[in-house]
């Protein structure tokens, strides 16, 4: 199976982990956020649980690795949504080593920092495009892109505020549904010290989970559920939460079958979300002329911009240069892997910051979720007229196949505590039924 370019880089930890029942109530296929979250809720609920992993290692699209000796994710990083994003209640109940998000960001124009009028005139931009899309999405019954409610008028700063959008929407704002645009809450976020992967891996620890350990096939048919493992064999159990991502299940070829296939609308539902794309490269940079803890820049002016920049990560000469569909489009399309990824931020920051100030720049990761084949992109992205399918897949099919992750969360979607959340949703569906 091909590798993506991060999957070589171990995780920080592995806690340890409790062996399968043999024949449980509730079969969770995968062991990211939302398997993490409903494990831990099934258990609580006094059901027995298996947890199957694809992967050697847990998290799914959380993974913190070591980098220069300073742990680093190459998954999520921001805990967003503060106040209702389950990780952060639970973070401070655990006394974990959370912190604010720094609100103050970067804004440098042509190799000079933004003047005060034009960090007005930015943030201008930004209220007036988000209160037209939010108006725009209440306003209007017929769901559209989201590109279409951006009010003209904004100049080369309607063209920042799209392209930021476009980057955490995970496609640009062409192809994503403004009806579901409103519904993510990226405000109030905080980051964990050693990571948020690391910390899904703390959640995890004592649960029962084989890693390493592939769900091909999900069979129905007959009473409960049929898990086909490959060479190692089948297991059955009364009820399977399915986590899997979206982009995995989708024909036509899904590493994830059921047989029978899945009733038309749910199979519908799955199919028609889109892959979300977010890359981070990882930069080391001890001399950057970005000062400040933990902060974003937008880099304007100039032929190339990096979509995303998060400065000093954790206070360390770590920074996340962040990859949308445009470049990851044109990497593919060049198949220039990881060091056209290099050769790309290296060409964009020469631009914007100047040859001179790369001197100490080396670039010690860059990931590929689009091509691992676990995750097959970063989220799953709600395309115009594709709204309903988030809470269609919440329903149960044959009161005995629930699905949770990241995708189903309407207000925290493309998240990891959005997923989380879901897993525990789904948790509480499962009790309640099979007791
Ligand atoms: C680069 C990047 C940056 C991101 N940044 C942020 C951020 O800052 N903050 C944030 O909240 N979110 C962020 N996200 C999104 C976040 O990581 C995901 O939304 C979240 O982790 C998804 O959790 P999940 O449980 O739904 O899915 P996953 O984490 O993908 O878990 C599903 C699991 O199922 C396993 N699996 C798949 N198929 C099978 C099978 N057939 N059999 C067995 N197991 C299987 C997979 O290996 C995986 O472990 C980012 C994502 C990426 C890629």
């Amino acid at each position: 199976m091909p590798r993506a370019a991060h999957e070589h880089l171990s995780p920080t930890s592995i806690p340890p982990l409790a062996a399968l029942p043999a024949e449980p109530d509730v079969a969770v296929i995968g062991a990211g956020a939302a398997g993490i979250g409903a494990a831990r809720r099934l258990l609580a609920r006094g059901l027995s649980v298996a947890v199957l992993e694809a992967r050697p290692r847990l998290g799914g699209r959380t993974v913190t690795t070591a980098l220069r000796g300073h742990p680093v994710d190459l998954g999520a990083h921001w805990l967003h949504a503060g106040p209702i994003n389950p990780l952060v209640s639970l973070g401070f109940a655990r006394g974990e080593p959370l912190r604010r998000a720094a609100q103050e960001s970067h804004l440098w124009i042509g190799r000079r920092p933004g003047r005060p009028a034009e960090e007005l005139a930015f943030g201008r931009a930004w209220s007036v495009a988000d209160r037209a899309m939010t108006d725009g999405a209440r306003l209007n019954g017929e769901d559209r892109p989201a590109a279409t409610a951006l009010p003209p008028g904004l100049g080369p700063w309607g063209r920042r505020v799209a392209l930021v959008h476009g980057l955490v929407s995970g496609r640009p704002l062409t192809e994503v549904s403004l009806h579901d645009f409103p519904s993510m809450e990226y405000g109030d976020n905080f980051f964990i010290a050693g990571g948020y992967g690391a910390y899904l891996a703390r959640l995890a620890a004592g649960l029962p989970v084989a890693l390493d350990t592939p769900v091909a096939a999900l069979d129905w048919a007959g009473e409960g559920v049929r898990l086909d493992l490959g060479s190692r064999g089948t297991l059955r159990a009364r009820a399977a939460l399915v986590t899997a991502p979206m982009m995995v299940m989708q024909e036509p070829a899904p590493a994830l079958r059921f047989a029978p296939d899945l009733p038309v609308p749910f199979r519908a539902a799955i199919d028609g979300f889109r892959t979300g794309i977010y890359e981070h490269v990882v930069l080391h940079w001890p001399s950057s002329p970005f000062r400040g803890r933990d902060r974003l820049a937008s880099l304007i002016g100039g032929r190339l911009q990096p979509p995303g920049l998060l400065t000093r990560v954790d206070g360390t000469p770590f920074h996340y240069f962040e990859l949308d569909v445009p470049l990851a489009a044109r990497l593919d399309a060049a198949r220039a892997g990881a060091d056209g990824a290099r050769r790309l931020v290296r060409e964009t920051l020469a631009e914007q910051v100047g040859r001179g100030s790369l001197r100490d720049l080396a670039v010690p990761a860059v990931t590929e979720w689009r091509h691992d084949p676990w995750s097959r992109g970063s989220w799953a992205v709600v395309p115009p007229g594709h709204t309903k399918a988030r809470d269609l897949l919440k329903e149960v099919i044959a009161e005995r196949i629930w699905f949770a992750g990241e995708a189903l969360s309407r207000e925290q979607w493309g998240t990891a505590g959005g997923a989380f959340a879901e897993g525990e949703r789904a948790a509480e569906a499962i009790a309640s039924q099979l007791r």
